[in-house]
Parts: C-alpha cells; structure tokens; sequence
C-alpha cells in the first residue's frame, strides 16, 4: 500500500485529506508539527509526503529541508500543500527541497491525481539559474535569522527560569527560616517542660507525661532537621552554602556523630566500630558542623539500612596530597550498582514511596531523598569527594556499602571560591 505522511496541523484539513486519499487506497500518516513530522519520517518511510508550510515551531520550508537529510528520504517526493499564496513562495518551497506545490484550498476532485503525478516523478520547476540562486539566497537568510530569533527566544526563556530559580530558592530559605525560628522556641521550651521535675513519669515509662513530651520533643528535632536539609539543598542549588574556615578534629566530628544519633528512636542493636586511622589523621581546615552534618547523614543511612545485628565501622587514614580519607561501612541491604550515583541526586530514593516511613534510625526509615545531595554538596563545597561502594542490594545475603569522603587538609575554598 502506498504510505503517504500529511504534515498539516489543522484538524479539519486532516481529515478531508484522510478521507480522500484512503478512499482511493492509499495509507495516510498524520504528522501535526514539524518535530514529530521528522521523526515521523524517519520511522515510517513514507512514499510520498504532503506538507503545509504554515504549521508551529519549525516551518514546513525547514521540515523539508531537514527532511532531505535523513537518509531514505532524499529522494522521496515531498510536495508544499498550502494557502499562502504571497508571491514566492511556491519557489521557496522548491529551493527549500520540495518537488511541488498544491495550493489551498484543494480541488477535491483533482486532489488524487495530482498526488499520483508526483509519485510518479512529476517535478516543479523554478524558474531558470538566475532566479533559483535568488531565491536559495533568500531562504538561507531567512534560515540565518529564524536561527537568530530562536536563539534569542531560547536565552529569555532561560533568563527568566533562572529568574524563577532565584525565586524559589530565595522563597525557600526565607520560608525555611521562618520555620526554623518558631521551632526553637518550640524545641527550647520542651527542654525546659523535660527537665521539670513537676511533669510526672520518665521518659522511659509508656504513656506518662514525660514520655510523650520526649516522643513531641523527638518529632521537633526530626522537623528541625528536614527543614535544614531542604533549607541546605537550596542554598547548595544557589550556590549560597557559606562555610566556616576552622580546624575539624574529625575524630571529634564522628565521636558527636554517633553520640547524637544514639539517642534517637527505639535503641536498635548494632555494633558501631571506631578505627584508629581517626586518632591519627592531621586536623583539617573546614566548616565543623556543615562536616559533621555531611557525616551524620551518611552514618544515620548506614543505620537506617542495616538490619539489628549488623556493624557499622567509621575510620580514616591521611592519603598522600594531604587528603584524608574517610569511610562509613556497613553491613546493610546494599546499593544496586547502577544506582550508586544517583542517590546522591536530590529527591532521589530507592524504596518505593508508597511504603514510605520517616525515621532517623528505623530499619529502612525513608527521608526525603535529600540526605545524600546535602552532603555531596557539603563535601563538594570543600573541595572535597563524595561517592559510595556497593555490590548489590540484596535484603538476605547483605552485601553492604561502603561510603568514601575524600577531604584536603588544608586551604580546601581556594578552588570553590574562584569558582
Ligand atoms: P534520605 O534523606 O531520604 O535518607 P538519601 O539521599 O540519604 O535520602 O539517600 C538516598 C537513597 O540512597 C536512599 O533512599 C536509600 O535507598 C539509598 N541509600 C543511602 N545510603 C544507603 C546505605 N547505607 N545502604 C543502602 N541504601 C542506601
């Protein structure tokens, strides 16, 4: 059967050509812009195409021409379908690569032969050399200049995202803020209620008042700490991660780690091992609590994806370059391979959402997918290196991850800074 594509993008013209040429047994493909015209083409090797030159985006004078490009297509008639009817433009259409031109509206009654002269090779002429130079001159200019046009289009649509970009970024560090200032007063309060030998109970004692302060108390921090999570990302996104320049004993910055982790949530049994490379590295030059925070996200996933009985080990050593190396270890559910980078992308999260659970320390509590983007952009903001080891996920043989951070001694902003 013989296959022809209409690239037209009215409905009504659609279907008048649909009917008419399938009545007379041809197979009809239907492009409604240019793009999907040549993509169109490309799959379906039409015997003949008929297109409008008025359609959106690019023109059909540009479709045409890209047309010829796409080997298979050289040689296939294309025929201009069209009102426009300014002088020229029957001849731009042949010099941008087109064999004929039917003018619109269409002569219903001539439509089917006209369509099988040009399957059959019937060609448009031009005029003579003269006139054909004149006319492919004009229409690479006009080529040059939509180029323009499009491209100063592309560089305001690109302004004004990132425009819309500062927008957001500056809406959610304000916000952020707002947030967070409440939420001490909150948090600050509690700890006095909890330190209050007036309230009854303990924390340990289900149900008591002292208990279920400790349980609000604990959702404050978890809040506290999402808050602070998204408020970092955008200030990484922007750019706007400002850090202190201080020495880091990261012995000291792991030490307070764990111990803060610890008092989160139900106690889970896992072991926590502490090797000597720690004691041993050179202090490094950084912001402590931007580290320590890098640090506790990757140390609190290794506890939320380590079941009870497993080991999570932490220790450094000082490479050569003046870089220390530091690693968390565990012995979880693992990381498929292919996924090892992208969970360092924001929003990025393994588990399926809908099984989603917050947590800080339970067994597979999902975050925000934030956790890991905070802390490469942390890390990165030292001039330091992020990324993870994994040899598979797998919940019953347990192959573990393993994390690596790679951070200069000293002078670590003078890079990210000229940046
Ligand atoms: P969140 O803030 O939600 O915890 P992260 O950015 O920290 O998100 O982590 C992204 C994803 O990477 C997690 O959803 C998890 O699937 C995976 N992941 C991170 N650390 C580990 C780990 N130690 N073991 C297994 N999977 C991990």
């Amino acid at each position: 059967m013989t296959k022809i594509l209409y690239v037209e993008d009215d409905v009504s013209s659609q279907r008048l050509v649909q009917r008419i040429l399938m009545a007379e047994g041809f197979d009809v493909v239907i492009a409604d812009n240019g793009i999907s015209a040549i993509e169109t083409g490309r799959r379906e090797h039409p015997d003949l195409i008929l297109m409008d030159i008025n359609i959106s985006g690019l023109d059909g004078y540009e479709v045409t021409t890209r047309l010829r490009t796409i080997e298979g297509l050289e040689n296939v008639p294309i025929v201009a379908v069209t009102a426009a009817t300014l002088r020229g433009d029957r001849e731009r259409a042949l010099v941008a690569g087109c064999n004929g031109y039917i003018p619109k509206p269409i002569d219903v009654d001539q439509f089917p032969d006209q369509v099988r002269a040009y399957l059959v090779g019937m060609e448009d002429n031009v005029g003579s050399a003269e006139e054909k130079a004149e006319y492919l001159l004009e229409y690479n200019q006009r080529l040059v200049s939509r180029l323009e046009e499009k491209v100063r289009e592309l560089e305001q649509a690109n302004a004004e995202l990132q425009r819309v970009e500062k927008m957001k970024s500056d809406f959610v560090v304000l916000a952020g803020h707002e947030l967070r200032t409440p939420l001490t007063v909150i948090y600050g309060y509690l700890q006095i209620l909890l330190a209050n030998p007036a309230i009854p109970g303990s924390k340990e004692e289900e149900g008591s008042p002292q208990h279920l302060l400790s349980k609000v108390s604990e959702a404050v921090e978890r809040l506290s700490q999402v808050i602070q999570d998204i408020l970092n990302v955008s200030l990484i996104d922007a750019n706007r991660l400002d850090l202190a320049h201080e020495p880091v004993f990261l012995n000291s910055v792991v030490q307070s780690v764990l111990h803060n982790l610890r008092s989160f949530g139900p106690q889970r049994q896992l072991i926590f091992e502490l090797g000597q490379g720690l004691k041993k590295v050179p202090v490094i030059e950084g912001d402590p609590r931007r580290l320590h925070q890098a640090i506790w996200n990757i140390v609190s996933n290794g506890i939320k994806y380590t079941p009870d009985g497993g080991t999570i080990s932490v220790d450094a050593e000082h490479l050569e370059d003046d870089v220390v190396h530091l690693w968390v270890k565990d012995t979880g559910v693992g990381i498929p391979p292919k996924e090892l980078t992208h969970i360092f992308e924001r929003f990025y999260v393994l588990e399926d959402t809908a099984l989603h659970r917050s947590s800080k320390t339970a067994f597979k509590g999902g975050g925000l997918g934030l956790g890991l983007a905070v802390c490469k952009g942390i890390i990165e903001a030292h001039n330091g290196k992020v990324w993870a080891e994994s040899e598979g996920h797998d919940e019953h043989k347990l192959p573990g991850s393993n994390f690596h951070i790679l951070l200069p001694v000293g002078n670590p902003f003078s890079k990210a800074e000229k940046g």
